[in-house]
C-alpha cells in the first residue's frame, strides 16, 4: 500500500493505513491483528509492518523494518504517450504499462484520434487512470505511482520534447529499428509516442522528426494501438535490464 509522509510517525515506528485501502485490507484480503504487510512511501522506501489495530477507518500498523524500495528501474525513465485510444484500451496501456515500469503516462490526442474527451468527463477519466496506475503499482511492487499528465494536444505535446534525453516516435511506414535507437544513446529519459488506431499522418511524422524525435519501425507487422506501447516498453526494459 501506498503510504503518504503525513500516515508515517518515524519517531513512534507506526503508520496509519487509511481509505480506500482500508476495505481492500478488511473486506478483500480480510487482515487482521498480527498480519504483515508492505507500505511505501512512493519516494523510494518500503516499511515491512505489522497490524495493530484496525479501528472504523484506520488501520494502525507497527513498522518493523525499513528498506529501500527495489521496484524501481535505476537509470531509465521511460514515459509512454500514447494518443488516446478507444474503449477501455487505454485503462490496458496504463495497467500493463505501470507493471512494466514506465515513469508516466502523457495522454494526448492527435489528427486521428477517435476519442473526444472534453469539460468535466476529462478530469473523470484522470482520476479513474490515476486509479488504475495506483492498483498496478501496488500489485507490481512499483517504489512510487506512475503520474497520469493531463491530456494535452499535439503542438503541446511536441512542446514537451525538449524534456527528454530522447523521443521514439513509432511509426509502422519507416523508420530505424529500436536496438540501434537505444544503443546508440543509452539509458536516461525516454518518451515513447504511439499513434491512435488510424495511425499518424505524414504531417505528423515530420513535425516529430523536425523537433528531434528518432522514428522508430517495429517491424514488419502492424501493432495495435495499445500493443506498441507495451512493446516498446518491454524491449526497452530489455535491453537495459532494468
Ligand atoms: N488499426 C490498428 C488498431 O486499431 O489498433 C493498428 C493501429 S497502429 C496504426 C497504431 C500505432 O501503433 C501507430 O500509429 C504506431 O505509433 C504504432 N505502431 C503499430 N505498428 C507499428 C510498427 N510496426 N512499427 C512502429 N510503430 C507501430
Amino acid at each position: 500500500y501506498f503510504v503518504n509522509s503525513n500516515q508515517i510517525d518515524e519517531n513512534t515506528g507506526t503508520i496509519r493505513i487509511r481509505d480506500t485501502d482500508v476495505h481492500h485490507i478488511k473486506n478483500v484480503l480480510r487482515l487482521s491483528v498480527g498480519d504483515k504487510l508492505v507500505c511505501c512511501d512512493g519516494d523510494g522506501a518500503d516499511y515491512r509492518v505489522e497490524i495493530t489495530g484496525l479501528e472504523g477507518e484506520e488501520v494502525h500498523c507497527r513498522i518493523v523494518a525499513k528498506t529501500p524500495s527495489t521496484g524501481e528501474p535505476e537509470r531509465l525513465r521511460v514515459t509512454v504517450a500514447p494518443s488516446l485510444p478507444k474503449g477501455d484500451k487505454m485503462d490496458w496501456v496504463l495497467q500493463k504499462g505501470t507493471e512494466l515500469g514506465a515513469f508516466s503516462f502523457l495522454p494526448f490526442s492527435s489528427i486521428r484520434t477517435v476519442v473526444k474527451l472534453e469539460g468535466k468527463k476529462v478530469s473523470k477519466k484522470r482520476e479513474r487512470w490515476q486509479r488504475i496506475v495506483k492498483e498496478a503499482a501496488e500489485q507490481s511492487c512499483r517504489g512510487r505511482i506512475p503520474q497520469v499528465e493531463p491530456l494535452m494536444d499535439w503542438k503541446g505535446l511536441i512542446g514537451r520534447f525538449a524534456d527528454f534525453d530522447q523521443v521514439l516516435f513509432a511509426y509502422e511506414k519507416g523508420g530505424a529499428p529500436l536496438a540501434r535507437l537505444l544503443t546508440e544513446r543509452g539509458p536516461g529519459s525516454i518518451l515513447v509516442v504511439v499513434g491512435p488506431e488510424g495511425g499518424f499522418t505524414d504531417e505528423e511524422t515530420e513535425e516529430a522528426r523536425s523537433a528531434g524525435a528518432d522514428i522508430v519501425h517495429l517491424g514488419p507487422r502492424i501493432l495495435r494501438a495499445e500493443t506498441a506501447p507495451l512493446a516498446l516498453l518491454s524491449c526497452i526494459s530489455y535491453t537495459f535490464g532494468e
